[in-house]
This record gives C-alpha cells, sequence and structure tokens, in this order.
C-alpha cells in the first residue's frame, strides 16, 4: 500500500489517500486536484512533488 496528504502540497488541505499503487494516488490525486483545488490540469511539478511525498504504508 502506498499513502499520500494532500497537505504535504497543498497547505491546510487535510484529505489523504491510500491506495495500492502508485499510479492509482496520482488518478484519485488529480481527481481530487480538479474537484477541490480547481485545476483544470495537474501541472507535471506538481506531479513530480507529490510522487516525492508518496509513502509506503503497511
Ligand atoms: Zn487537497
Amino acid at each position: 500500500m502506498k499513502q499520500f496528504n494532500c497537505g504535504d502540497v497543498v497547505p491546510g488541505c487535510s484529505v489523504r489517500f491510500r491506495f495500492e499503487s502508485e499510479e492509482k494516488i496520482l488518478e484519485a490525486v488529480g481527481q481530487h486536484a480538479r474537484k477541490d483545488h480547481g485545476l483544470t490540469e495537474i501541472p507535471p511539478q506538481l506531479i513530480a512533488q507529490v510522487k516525492e511525498k508518496i509513502q509506503p504504508a503497511a
């Protein structure tokens, strides 16, 4: 399992993601960014930041 806290990249956001793979997390983060952060597309540097903060989860 992998996990990611949106607050690590977007200060103040408390949404957490937990999925079996990095790909699934990136997909969910993309949807969340569009829906809750008003991004129409996800910039590559944001994806890079997210990948950096993805942690292994038990
Ligand atoms: Zn967020």
